[in-house]
């Protein structure tokens, strides 16, 4: 038996913790648009940190997702079964990645999936 309880509450901690990111993320974004750009390098390093910044939301917000739709299945008691093969995903698996859709034979699978 899984101490969902536990695992609600990691859930709901890496929430807040990400939708904190996105939010500082965002705030910085449109602080950076607002700021007077006078010269060409500035302006590169600008385009760059942009881009690491729109790359780590776009992970943040998968993740947010994820963490979404694992405590969708808390609630309708399918958490902590693998979406392959049905079996129960290990409790230590689940305590690294609390929001992990496959055991771990299933998650080795699906990466050597090509990607689409
Ligand atoms: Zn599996």
């Amino acid at each position: 038996m899984l101490e969902l309880d536990y695992f609600k509450e990691l859930l709901i901690e890496r929430k807040k913790q990400i939708e904190k990111n996105i939010l500082e993320t965002n705030s910085e974004l449109e602080e950076l648009k607002s700021v007077e750009i006078n010269d060409d390098g500035d302006y590169a390093s600008l385009c760059t940190n942009n881009l690491i910044d729109n790359a780590i939301n776009e992970q943040q917000v998968n993740e947010l997702k994820e963490i979404e739709e694992a405590l969708k299945k808390i609630e309708n008691g399918t958490y902590g079964t693998c979406e392959m093969c049905g079996e129960p995903i290990r409790k230590l698996r689940l305590k690294v990645k609390p929001y992990a859709k496959y055991c771990i034979v299933c998650r080795e699978i699906v990466e050597k999936e090509p990607v689409r």
